[in-house]
Order: C-alpha cells, then structure tokens, then sequence
C-alpha cells in the first residue's frame, strides 16, 4: 500500500488555510511563508482545479500550480491538501506527493465522480476530507463517506461548508447546523471540521461562525487566505491575510472541557439546534396560515360576510384542547396560543377586507 501524507492528520484541532486558488507563483510562495510565520497552520491548502459555477471565470492554473505547491512545502515543511474532482486530478495530486486531499461540494453531490476518485484512490493510504454536498442532503454526504471507506481509505474526515440555496440571503451557503450535528451522530470520531470562508463568502462574519462550530465540539477549521484578498481571482470577498488569520484564531475560543462537560454540552448543543429547526418550521407554518386567512378575509369581503365567526371559532378552540391533551399541553397555554393566533389571523383578514 503506498503511503502518503501521515502528517499532522491526527492533530486536533486541525487547522488548514491557504488561499482559494494558486494564482502565481509568487503569491503560493508567498501566503505559504506568511501563514507558517504565524504558527498556526497544519496544512496548506490552495485550489489548482477550481469548480466555477460559470464558464469563462478564472479555472485555476492546473498542473503548474503543483510544482509551486512542492517548492512551498519544501520552502515551509507545511503538508499540502487539494481539492480533487476527477480520476486525473487525484493522478497528478499522488504525483506530487500531495499529503491530503479534499472533494469539493459539487462533487459530493454526484455520486459518479465521487466513485471515480474512490476508485482512483484504491490501495493508497491517504487522508481524504469530504465537504458536504451543495445541496441538503445528507444521504449523499453519507454515501460518499462509504464509498470512500470501500475504496479501502481510513483516514477520511468531513467538512461542513454550508448548503447553497435561492436569493440572497446572510451566508452564501446556509450552515443549517443541524445537518452537520446529526452526521457527528451518525458518524461518532470521524474528523469534522468547518470552513467558515464558503458559508459565510464575506469576511465580517468568519470569526462568528469559527466560533460556533467551536462551540459545536467541530474538531477544526478551513479558512482561505490571501496576500491580497481584495483582489484575489477566486472568492475575493471571502478571503482575509495570514496576519489576519492569525488574529482571528487568537480571538477564538476553544472551550477545554473534561470529557463529561463535553458530552453534556454537546447534548444541549444539539438538543437546541433541534428547537432551532422545530421553531423555524413553525414559523413558516404560521407564515403559511396568515396566507390562507389572506384568502379568506378576500373571500368574506367578495361574498360580504363577517370576518368573526363564533361558531368556527368555538369548533377551533374545542378541536385544539382534544388535542392537546394527548400531547402533553397544558390548557391554559394552548387558549392563549390560539388567542394570540386568532387575533393576528382577524387582523390579516381585516386587512384584505379594508385595504389597510
Ligand atoms: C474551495 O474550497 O475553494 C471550494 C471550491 O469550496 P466548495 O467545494 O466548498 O465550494
Ligand atoms: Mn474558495
């Protein structure tokens, strides 16, 4: 079996940065020298192939790009990581001694390629990190987590880099953090680590999300950095200086519990992420039941009829307080739950009748 690539995998937490792309050879030489100044740095990452959504942006430099990674290990003796999408890259990247590899989101999500580099990787000893796939799925991450291992690989790790979704929204790509936490359940001591750049994709809110996934007993960072962030080719918004960096893991918090404080907050972690999800379905429930009492109060007002309606409102109630009692809530909190929703349900339907 040929080995590569055994250093530093088990260190935790781990910390990997590098920039988003090797443009030249300056600047990989460069950021590796910088990043290693800091101390804080256990791999190098840089992108050689990079996966753009759109034709024509910046593709990476490809194979070159390699030969300035070599000299920046040899210049820093930091181990390299890159992403691999094909069969080809995973050639190249064994070719030049690469320590660790990682597959990018888009490829996760296609379960043929993400057996075309298992494949490739058969028979060699290789730590592997796996982001989560773009989208939500979780089966997919498993999947290829298990096409990795039946290639034969052990050391293989996860990192959660959020979940694209439509429009603008805080992140570009939703952390949705209990994805991550039930595939730490799922998968108990396998390597989990966040890369706050790709969720956050702008730079003031790094440190928040680090920190989170600290606190979330993620077992390390991926964080892109640059020379000259502004004006990098790839992820410019995102990227932030060595220095920066540096700053950045001084700033955070790695909480040092005994194994048993762990656990206990690592259960509450996960129990209030499921709240979280719980409250933002009912949220949306709700939003949901506001549209429809919209159309109501549109109806009543075409069909001139009153927007109160005893009857209705006592059936509501009654079919409530059978319910509730089944499920454990309390009377006198589901009266003035439906109180509340009532009233706010009156007043939408007020507005669709008045226009106001
Ligand atoms: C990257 O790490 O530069 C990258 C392309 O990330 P992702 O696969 O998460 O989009
Ligand atoms: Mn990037």
């Amino acid at each position: 079996m040929k080995e590569i690539g055994q250093q530093n995998w088990d260190k935790r937490p781990l910390i990997i940065s590098g920039p988003c792309s090797a443009e030249t050879e300056f600047q990989t030489l460069q950021t590796a020298t910088r990043l290693a100044a800091t101390g804080k740095v256990d791999f190098l990452r840089a992108g050689i192939w990079k996966p753009r959504t759109k034709p024509g942006m910046f593709e990476g430099i490809g194979t070159e790009a390699l030969y300035w990674l070599a000299q920046a290990k040899a210049l820093t003796g930091l181990p390299l990581t890159i992403e691999v999408a094909t069969a080809k890259h995973v050639e190249e990247a064994l070719k030049f001694n690469i320590d660790m590899l990682w597959i990018g989101a888009r490829t996760t999500a296609n379960p043929f390629s993400v057996q075309e580099i298992a494949d490739a990787l058969y028979g060699v000893k290789i730590p592997v990190l796996i982001k989560n796939p773009v989208n939500a799925d979780l089966e997919l991450w498993c999947g290829g987590i298990e096409r990795l291992h039946k290639a034969g690989l052990e050391q293989v790790g996860m990192i959660h880099r959020g979940f694209s979704s439509y429009g603008n929204n805080e992140y570009r790509n939703a952390p949705m953090w209990q994805l991550p936490i039930e595939m730490k359940r799922r998968f108990p001591g396998m390597l989990l680590i966040c890369d706050p750049s790709h969720i956050c994709g702008r730079r003031d809110i790094l440190q928040e999300v680090a920190q989170k996934s600290i606190d979330l007993d993620f077992d390390g960072l991926m964080i892109e950095s640059h020379i000259d962030p502004d004006n990098a080719w790839s992820d410019a918004k995102q990227q932030i200086t060595p220095e920066e960096f540096a700053a950045m893991l001084d700033n955070l918090i790695w909480r040092k519990q005994s194994s048993q404080e762990k656990e206990i907050l690592n259960t509450l972690a996960m129990l209030r992420e499921q709240i979280n999800h719980i409250d933002d379905e009912l949220l949306t429930l709700l939003g949901q039941r506001m549209k429809i009492a919209d159309k109501i109060g549109a109806f009543k007002k075409d069909t001139d009829i009153t927007i109160l309606q005893t009857s209705r409102w006592n059936e509501i109630l009654q079919r409530a307080a059978k319910k509730s009692e089944a499920l454990g809530l309390s009377k006198e909190f589901i009266t003035r739950y439906f109180d509340a929703v009532h009233l706010e349900s009156i007043n939408h339907q007020n507005k669709m009748m008045n226009n106001f």
